[in-house]
């Protein structure tokens, strides 16, 4: 198989592809038909084509047509890259966070130091009291002053 053209011997992986003329540029000046490429020039170092057939181009940069160094151009197959990871946020960890730092006591200690408060009771007398009634909770005097300075005031 020979370049119809000028009569240099073509490649066989390029006469199997179906082309009657070898890869020199004056060959491919007369023959190189039918196909229309845009390059268009996305930034100073690379050259992206627009080609009507996608298959065509592939065949054609594969046999050699497009990786003359005298052309000066280069072939950029646009792929997607993989979607960066997104990092989820957790939603409430942070609020439950700052909530336990703000509140350290619970509901039930509240309960029983807001009944306290509300008798007119200071919170030496809120212990006290607590002390007798629910020690189980453990109540102490900066825990009572804590829960009565976080209700809200009249
Ligand atoms: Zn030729």
């Amino acid at each position: 198989m020979r370049c119809i053209e000028c009569g240099d011997e073509l490649l066989a992986e390029r006469a199997g592809l179906g082309y009657q003329y070898c890869t020199k540029k004056q060959c491919q000046a007369k023959h190189h038909k039918g196909l229309t490429i845009t390059a268009i020039g996305l930034n100073k170092s690379a050259d992206t084509f627009i080609v009507g057939d996608q298959d065509e181009i592939r065949r054609r940069a594969e046999a050699g047509e497009f990786a003359k160094k005298d052309s000066g151009l280069g072939i950029n197959y646009r792929t997607p890259g993989p979607a960066a990871p997104t990092k989820r946020p957790q939603p409430g960890a942070a609020a439950d966070l700052s909530l336990s730092a703000r509140r350290p006591w619970t509901g039930e200690q509240e309960k029983v130091v807001r009944l306290y408060h509300a008798m007119g009771l200071s919170p030496r007398q809120i212990v006290e009291r607590a002390q007798v009634n629910t020690p189980r909770l453990g109540i102490t005097e900066s825990l009572a002053t804590k829960i009565i300075c976080s209700l809200p005031t009249k």
